[in-house]
């Protein structure tokens, strides 16, 4: 599946944030926001006009990013999202929370969504007991996410789960010693903590 494998820290400059991108480098001083928070290239330190479609357009990337998802696929979620009811912005947060590279992100299993994903590639990752090597694969209330038993010693997995303590989310009840998590609820606005104005992304998208 396509994706994009274009230097990485240069996507978190141009929306000027750090958007967590790499693991343990974006929390050290190395992290490229923390010395140039500026957009790359010629013209990066210049003041750009601020209009509504850009706003806009800068939302949706920087959704598009801390996801990793392509244009074609962020507009068919998008499209879904819509027909969905509720809140169409909601919606899509929802649907991109509950992808499988983002709940093992989400779970500590991985020290970024990139990681992640090829953990869901390399088949290390069940659900519901059965092997599922599709990081776009959407969970539904009530899955269990497991690494599979021979991926158990895995040194960076091992790693990952002993080091990284970022606090999981309500939805997801995550058990570090049994290698698994539990998607209890589907998640709430409130419990999704990227900064993104989804209401923008509407927006742009309902032109
Ligand atoms: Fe973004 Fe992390 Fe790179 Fe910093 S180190 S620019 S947060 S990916």
């Amino acid at each position: 599946m396509a994706r994009y494998t274009g230097p990485v820290c240069r996507l978190c400059r141009r929306e000027k944030m750090k958007l967590f991108l790499k693991g343990p480098k974006c929390d050290s001083m190395k992290c490229p926001v923390e010395r140039r928070p500026y957009p790359p290239g010629v013209g990066g330190r210049g003041r750009l006009r601020e209009s509504e479609y850009l706003l806009q357009l800068r939302e949706k990337q920087k959704a598009r990013r801390i996801y990793g998802i392509l244009e074609r696929q962020f507009r068919n979620l998008y499209a879904e999202a819509a027909r969905q009811p509720g809140i169409t912005g909601e919606n899509l947060l929802r649907m991109l929370e509950l992808r499988l590279d983002n709940v093992v992100y989400r779970a500590n299993f991985a020290a970024s969504r990139n990681q992640a994903r090829q953990f869901v590639r390399h088949g290390h990752v069940q659900v519901n007991g059965k092997r599922v090597t599709i990081p776009s694969y959407r969970l539904r209330q009530g899955d269990v996410v497991e690494v599979v038993p021979k991926a158990r010693d895995n040194i960076v997995l091992r790693h990952n789960i002993d080091t990284i303590d970022r606090e999981p989310p309500p939805w997801l009840e995550v058990e570090p010693a049994n290698h698994k998590a539990t998607a209890r609820d589907l998640p709430l606005r409130a419990h999704i903590d990227v900064p993104v104005r989804e209401q923008l992304i509407v927006e742009l998208y309902s032109k």
